[in-house]
């Protein structure tokens, strides 16, 4: 993964356009003189090299974020002419992830920390673009094409454990390599942490039901209300399948590790409540709250605490503590009276370190959350029932990840409720082996599991992070697989492993197929079908930096924002409305062109027009492909650097010859 730019706050272009360097500044091999202008050979003759964007070498699926930007703007257009730009999007989005509509509302994208625009103006809204095409797809309809099975694929059964985004993605890829995938979920309905962790109002269930539905339409078989160790074991697994993928999450919150949390039913953990509100099992809450945490879920509970309300009068007949299904606030019957909630969430870290994402964090104050930062919880405080009234705290410093108390800071918060949301571990309940002893499953590099076969796996349940990075997971392990599956050997994974540019690929579906190269050594290649002449795929092993490029390209365009309805402290109770819009399809396309193309040519004529020698021209339109879009005639170059310098994307290097 990428420095992310903006952390490193790099100072922006400053206005600073059609220049690519500032005053005195030249580049490191500028004393070309005697070998271009003087000698009578070129010296370096453009190459055209591709490399991976650090927005997609940033996200943890490994989108092809460049990809569908490109198509979004009009560059890309698909070779049927009769295919929307959306559809086109769609099906290079779901290369790398099958949840365009989901991550599109809730990943906290570290693609746009690692965009390179971001030194320019702005970050790009990838997640924006991720979202309005999901949810287009959705709108129309769209499936996935229904996988051909044959020969060894067809006779191969996979089980996966878990439906979570690990899960899921896992099963949606090995179908779509043609292998018969059969889910076993615990809960009646399939999701994982998705249904069960982030709430209704971060992602909407009919759209997590369209995105799972089109996955299971695939030909995937799901055995729901089902465990894995309970009601059926792994031998009987093993006996079954061909291969098993363990995505089961952590679904176990870790308690406070303070006295009298263990001994008191007023004090829970964060995936305790969150799954119990999203069973519509719970319809308020305490009066007073206090979450103990920094991260997503710690965010969830209060936020969900502040919108659940008090309720201070029911009706007679109601029996509050009964399981209600399809939960909303509003119809609730019987609820005479909810009131407020005091949410107080503390964590360990000063509120800007927190782990939870900045905007969810900002989102949760306005909406009436008292976050402390920088204090650590003591003790658990008692009334002569048992009950807990109050947690002891005190103010810390945190050395690395250990926090240091300080003397003489101490202080009580009041609570009706303590939750504890510091952390998750695996359920191993009925496969204590699979476990190692900090709770989770060890992986080599191939996702599979130490010591066991047929077993593989992936998201949280080996590193708890983001529904992304569970999806990236699944989408190597499939490879992986499916390679043990044909009794190949695994494979040694690229360094930047993503769902890549692919000029083959291009030239390919638009029925310019290179022909095949019999490896002998040949003169004139230049007439050659079987090479893309000069050109160098470097997208495995290098990523882009703004350094590369011709920033002075680039003009500010300020980004184009999602409406957001904001739902202050006033507004919170009872209020389950989505937060975030869709945008609308012209700022969609706008994002596109906002997109710098990162190592690729993107079309813009600089090397055409800048050539002094007039030795660069356009490649003929019948037989151009994203990537192929200008040529050198190599016989009139001299080496001037003129075109690799104007060239925006750092696509062209002098490179050709001595
Ligand atoms: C409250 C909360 C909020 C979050 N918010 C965000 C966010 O905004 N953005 C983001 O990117 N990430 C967020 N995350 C993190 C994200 O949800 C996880 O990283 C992701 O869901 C992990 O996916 P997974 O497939 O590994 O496991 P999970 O989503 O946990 O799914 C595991 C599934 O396995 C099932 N299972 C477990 N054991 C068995 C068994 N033995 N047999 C059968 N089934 C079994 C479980 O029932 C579950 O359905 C959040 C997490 C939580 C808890
Ligand atoms: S999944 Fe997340 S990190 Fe990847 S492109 Fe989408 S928003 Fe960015
Ligand atoms: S400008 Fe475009 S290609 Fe470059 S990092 Fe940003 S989104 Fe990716």
């Amino acid at each position: 993964m990428s420095t992310p730019i903006k952390k490193k706050g790099l100072p922006k272009t400053d206005g600073q356009f059609f220049r690519r360097f500032r005053e005195g500044e030249k580049p490191s091999d500028w004393d070309l003189e005697e070998k271009i202008f003087v000698g009578d050979t070129s010296y370096k003759c453009p190459t055209y090299v591709v490399k991976t964007p650090p927005c997609s070498a940033s996200c943890p699926s490994g989108h092809d974020i460049r990809g569908w930007l490109a198509i979004a703007r009009g560059m890309d257009k698909p070779a049927d002419e009769n295919m929307s730009w959306q559809q086109y999007a769609f099906d290079r989005m779901v290369k790398a992830n099958p949840f365009p509509a989901v991550m599109g509302r809730v990943c906290p994208a570290p693609c746009e920390d690692g965009c390179n625009r971001n030194v320019v103006d702005d970050f790009v809204g990838i997640n924006a673009l991720e979202h309005y095409i999901g949810d287009w797809a959705i709108d129309n309809g769209v499936k996935f094409e229904q996988p051909v099975s044959s020969g060894n694929e067809a006779s191969k059964k996979v089980a996966i454990v878990g439906s979570g985004p690990g899960g899921l993605a896992a099963a949606y890829f090995l179908r779509k390599k043609g292998f018969q995938v059969t889910i076993f979920e615990e809960h009646e309905k399939l999701g994982g942490m998705m249904r069960y962790g982030i709430p209704t109002y971060r992602v909407p269930r009919d759209k997590l039901d369209a995105e799972i539905q089109r996955i299971l339409d695939m030909g995937v078989e799901a055995r729901t209300s089902t465990r894995v160790g309970r009601d059926v074991s792994v031998e009987q697994l093993e006996d079954e399948f061909d291969a098993i993928f363990w995505a089961i999450g952590a679904q176990k919150g870790r308690p406070l590790p303070v006295p009298g949390f263990d001994e008191c039913e007023n004090c829970i953990t964060g995936v305790e409540f969150l799954e119990a509100f999203n069973q519509g099992w719970v319809y308020g809450t305490a009066k007073k709250i206090v979450v103990v945490g920094g991260g997503d879920t710690s965010i969830d509970v209060a936020s969900v605490a502040r919108r659940l309300g008090h309720i201070t009068e029911v009706r007679k007949a109601d029996n509050i503590d009964g399981k209600i299904g399809g939960f909303t606030a509003d119809d609730v019957a019987g609820i005479l009276r909810r009131e407020g909630v005091e949410a107080v969430l503390t964590s360990l870290f000063p509120i800007d370190q927190m782990v939870a994402a900045e905007h969810e964090r900002q989102e949760a104050m306005r909406e009436g959350v008292r976050i402390i930062g920088g204090v650590m919880p003591l003790e658990v405080i008692k009334d002569e029932n048992g009950k807990a009234i109050a947690l002891k705290m005190c103010e810390c410093k945190m050395d690395g990840m250990t926090p240091v108390p300080i003397e003489g800071t101490e202080f009580e918060v009041e609570a009706d409720l303590i939750v504890a949301a510091i952390g998750q571990y695996g359920d191993f309940e009925g496969y204590e082996d699979f476990a190692n002893e900090r709770g989770f499953m060890d992986t080599d590099a191939y996702f599979r599991v130490a010591g066991k076969e047929k077993h593989f796996a992936g998201g949280d349940i080996i590193r708890p992070h983001l529904l992304t990075t569970a999806i990236g997971h699944a989408r190597i392990a499939a490879d992986e697989i499916a390679h043990y599956l044909s009794g190949e050997p695994l494979e040694k994974r690229p360094k930047v492993d993503v769902a890549h540019f692919n000029l083959l690929n291009e030239l390919a579906q638009r029925g310019k197929d290179v022909q095949p190269y019999d490896g002998a050594q040949v003169m004139g290649t230049c007439e050659s079908e079987w090479a893309v002449h000069n050109y160098e795929d470097r997208s495995s092993s290098e990523v882009i930096t703004h350094e590369e490029m011709f920033l002075g390209h680039f003009t500010e365009m300020p980004r184009a924002k999602r409406e957001e309805i904001p739902v202050d402290a006033e507004r919170v109770l009872g209020n389950f409305e989505e937060r975030i819009k869709p945008l609308e399809e012209e700022k969609a396309r706008y994002e596109g062109e906002r997109c710098m193309s990162c190592g690729l040519c993107f079309e813009c004529d600089n090397c055409v027009i800048f050539c002094p020698q007039d030795a660069v021209h356009r490649v003929p339109k019948a037989e151009r492909a994203v990537g192929r879009y200008v040529f050198t005639e190599y016989t009139r170059c001299v080496g001037c650097h003129i075109c690799s310098d104007v060239c925006p994307t750092g696509y062209i290097k002098m490179g050709l010859g001595q």
